[in-house]
Parts: structure tokens; C-alpha cells; sequence
């Protein structure tokens, strides 16, 4: 389920995130992890949401939905 718009997807069009010392990064198999759709990755206000509600570091949260939005073409 998506972290931000509460929707059930597919895991596999998900996009799997861990906090780690209080910044976002990608999952890497070990670790608290949400996920976020594709969606959502180009939304207004999403790292304040994913920030707020995993109590994470709102700028770690910015730079990844940056990386991963320039990696998602379609
Ligand atoms: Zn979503």
C-alpha cells in the first residue's frame, strides 16, 4: 500500500523506501520500509507527507523522490 494516497497496488509497481537514521533511501533488505506508487512520486507536498508520517528527513525525502522520479520513465 502506498504510504501517501493509501492505495493498493501491485508490489511490483510499487517503489520500496527505508528509513534509515532518519533519512529516506531505497530499500536495501534490512530495515523499516513503506512504499510509494508512481503516482505519487511527482505530487505536490509528498515529502512533507512521507516526512511527517515517518518521521523522516523532509530534504533525504526530496532527493530521493527526485532520483527516483528521473528514473521512472513511464
Ligand atoms: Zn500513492
Amino acid at each position: 500500500m502506498c504510504i501517501v494516497c493509501q492505495k493498493r497496488e501491485l508490489q511490483n509497481s510499487l517503489i520500496r523506501v527505508q528509513k534509515r537514521e532518519n533519512k529516506a533511501v531505497l530499500y536495501s533488505g534490512e530495515g523499516r520500509s513503506f512504499y510509494l506508487c508512481k503516482a505519487c512520486l511527482s505530487g505536490k507536498h509528498i515529502s512533507n507527507i512521507i516526512s511527517g508520517r515517518m518521521k523522516i528527513d523532509k530534504r533525504s525525502v526530496e532527493v530521493l523522490l527526485k532520483e527516483l522520479s528521473s528514473n521512472v520513465e513511464d
